[in-house]
């Protein structure tokens, strides 16, 4: 597989329609959707858009997704990278990696890279780590940092990246003119979950006795992603039991399947307990 295709860009059909709740963190990436489209307005006046936006919350909670919602609004090419694939065994390979994804976006600008997880490569530096054993990925930082300096604010590139441990970044990332803003995206309260859950309800069958409004009341705590999966896990247990619709009580299973789910997940993340 080669490098070119690595950083393919996507272009999206997200919307922000596709992204429920989270009216702020939405109204907050409106404004870089306009700097993409928009750019001279703000630089004729001598503004300078920001280069780089971090998205900070709890896994699933619709980061990736408002990326891609930013993406595709704009009209724009969107290439997408996890912090934890920079990160290799050998020496020099992320460095190359940031190179090559920065290269290539600003040859289809405007356009946004979006680098999930980058706490991976954004840990602060020296802190922590046996001397030495962290070069390779200092390296990468130090590359991504010098790879945002190296262009304009007029480039028409914009970096999303996403962390759910703002704590643990090294702040010469959140420094002037590299991740220099920051908008939280939080899990949902429970306006925010009926209104997922009328998004994920969409596309499925559902019976007349079943109402996002109780069904938001059912999962406190739940974030964007586990909402999505209720209601997938939903539509499986009524098409196992042959229903002709997904009813309520196929969505209280579901609950109860993905809390289930959550709890494995939190043992093997806390074994004392
Ligand atoms: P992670 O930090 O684990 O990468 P994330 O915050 O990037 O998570 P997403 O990958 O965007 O979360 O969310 C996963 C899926 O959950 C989405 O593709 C979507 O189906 C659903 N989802 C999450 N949040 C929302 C939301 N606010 N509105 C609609 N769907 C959502």
């Amino acid at each position: 597989k080669s490098k070119a295709q690595m950083f393919e860009p996507n272009h999206m059909k997200v919307t922000f329609k596709d992204v429920a709740g989270l009216d702020e963190a939405k109204e907050e990436v409106e404004e870089i959707v306009d700097f993409l489209k928009n750019s001279k307005k703000y630089t004729d006046l001598g503004g300078k858009i920001p280069k780089g936006v971090l998205l900070v919350g709890p896994p699933g909670t619709g980061k990736t997704l408002l990326a891609k919602a930013v993406a595709g609004e704009a009209g724009v090419p969107f290439f997408s990278m996890s912090g934890s694939d920079f990160v290799e065994m050998f020496v020099g390979v992320g460095a190359a990696r940031v190179r090559d994804l920065f290269k290539q976006a600003k040859e289809k600008a405007p356009c946004i890279i979006f680098i999930d997880e980058i706490d991976a490569i954004g840990r602060s530096r020296g802190k922590g780590s046996m001397p030495g054993s962290n070069d390779e990925r200092e390296n990468t930082l130090n590359s991504l940092l010098v790879e945002m300096d190296g262009f304009g604010t007029d480039s028409g590139v914009i970096i999303l990246a996403a962390t759910n441990r703002p704590d643990v970044l090294d702040s010469a990332l959140m420094r002037a003119g590299r991740f220099d803003r920051q908008i939280s995206v939080d899990k949902p309260d429970i306006n925010g979950r009926e209104q997922i859950f009328k998004v994920h309800l969409n596309p499925i069958k559902v019976a007349d006795n079943v109402n996002p409004k109780e069904l938001a009341t059912q999962t406190p705590g739940f974030a964007g992603a586990e909402l999505a999966n209720v209601c997938n896990e939903a539509a499986l247990i009524a098409a196992r039991n042959n229903k002709p619709a997904v009813d309520m009580d196929d969505f209280m299973a579901a609950i109860d399947r993905v809390i289930g789910g959550l709890e494995k997940k939190n043992k093997i993340i806390s074994p004392e307990e």
